[in-house]
């Protein structure tokens, strides 16, 4: 490996680059979790994770990643048996329904080409079809991290209402909150499942789960087994800011440092910086004369985009390549995806020169392996991150 200096590019899409301030922020002592001090950081962050969702309802916070809060959504609203419906956007949605199989569910998985995201007819004409409403759960994952497609959550919404199906609406949102424009309540979302190390900017540890009055409804007459991942003793101790067991205490200190620089930007100026972000690495890629993954450009992710490789070059050697040469780590292609794609991470706390710097390693690493492009890519970037 070349020597190198500079911090490190973590262009992943997730783990993120966490900000000098919520690595200080961590760094604090350990405190008794059962002290009055611990108390007030709880209901501080619990206020100001709300807006972070869009609801007013209450945020579960697990010691744990994303997969964990997963479990909790599906544990906490399902009983063995119940038909959950997925739709197939790519590599995490493939994992979800499969845990939920695991579980004991009965999963309908409507099947995706990974270039599209969940598809609001097909999910209608399913409800519709669904006249006994068999159907429990419809799943969505919001930002498909493998594929770089954002769904249409509200059209999702429209597809229940318009049939008048009571299912749940239970979307995966790991990495789209706090870099996306999300609500929660207004799109009558029910559980809504986060992680800490995306656009939350923390290390991986925390795993959140919003929920609505409906869910937690539909949590009292659930019967798949739950232990752990019980919301109800959580909410029950957070309203005097305490948690039923040991909670990530240092973790806690980042959140609130994480939350506390997303307010000061404001969070329509972080949404427009990731959108911004996202346009300027479409534009270099297009103008590289490659495709991005995603096939409707109203589905184009504001915090990743995933590159599709020409035939006979193999991402994973740009990777390599990029990492060895630059120390940067862009994502791989997931699942039936590995080696066609390589995913640009553009969410966290990235400025402009960190996106073109980010953009200018894969130019390079693309002419390094070989890969025929057109360098103007990363000036047709940079001409839109000129821009006022
Ligand atoms: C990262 C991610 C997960 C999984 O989270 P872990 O923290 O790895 O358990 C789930 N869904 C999506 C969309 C993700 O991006």
């Amino acid at each position: 490996m070349a020597s190198r200096t500079g911090r490190p590019f973590l262009q992943i899409p997730g783990p993120t680059d966490v900000p000098d301030s919520v690595l200080r922020a961590m760094a604090a002592p350990t405190i008794d979790h059962r002290g009055p001090r611990f108390a007030a950081l709880t209901l501080r962050l619990l206020d100001a994770l709300k807006p972070v969702f869009g609801t007013g309802g209450p945020v579960v916070i697990h010691p744990a990643s994303g997969t964990g809060a997963w479990e909790a959504a599906l544990v906490n609203t399902l009983s063995p048996g119940d038909r959950v419906l997925f739709c197939e956007t790519g590599h995490f949605a493939t994992l979800w329904q499969r845990m939920a199989r695991s579980l004991g569910l009965d999963v309908l998985f409507l099947p995706g080409d990974w270039r599209h995201g969940a598809d609001p007819d097909a999910v209608h004409r399913e409800l519709a079809a669904d006249r006994q409403h068999l159907i429990k759960a419809v799943c969505v994952v919001h930002n498909e991290t493998s594929t770089g497609v954002t769904s249409r959550v509200p059209a999702i919404r429209q597809a229940l209402d318009a049939t008048g199906h009571p299912a749940l609406l239970l979307v995966d949102a790991v990495s789209s909150l706090a870099s996306t424009d999300y609500r929660h309540d207004a799109w009558g979302v029910d559980v809504t499942v986060a992680g800490s190390q995306k656009g939350l900017m923390l290390p991986p540890g925390l795993g959140l789960n919003a929920v609505s009055d409906k869910a937690l409804r539909a949590a009292r007459t659930a019967r798949l087994p739950r232990s752990f991942w019980d919301w109800a003793p959580v909410i029950e101790a957070n309203r005097h800011g305490f948690f039923p067991s040991t909670p990530a205490t240092n973790l806690l200190y980042g959140l609130e440092e994480a939350l506390r620089l997303l307010h000061a930007e404001g969070l329509p100026q972080v949404f427009a910086r990731h959108a911004r972000h996202g346009a300027a690495t479409r534009a270099a890629v297009h103008g590289w004369g490659l495709d991005v993954l995603c096939a409707d450009p109203r589905e184009y992710s504001a915090t990743l985009t995933a590159v599709v490789l020409p035939g006979g070059h193999d991402a994973d050697h740009v990777r390599a390549l990029v990492l060895d040469r630059f120390g940067m780590s862009l994502g791989a292609g997931l699942g039936r995806l590995t080696g066609r794609v390589l995913r640009i991470g553009h969410l966290g706390r990235l400025g402009d020169l960190t996106l073109a710097g980010t953009l200018a390693g894969v130019q390079m690493g693309l002419r390094l392996a070989g890969v025929p492009i057109d360098p103007g890519g990363l000036d047709a970037a940079l001409d839109l991150l000129r821009a006022p």
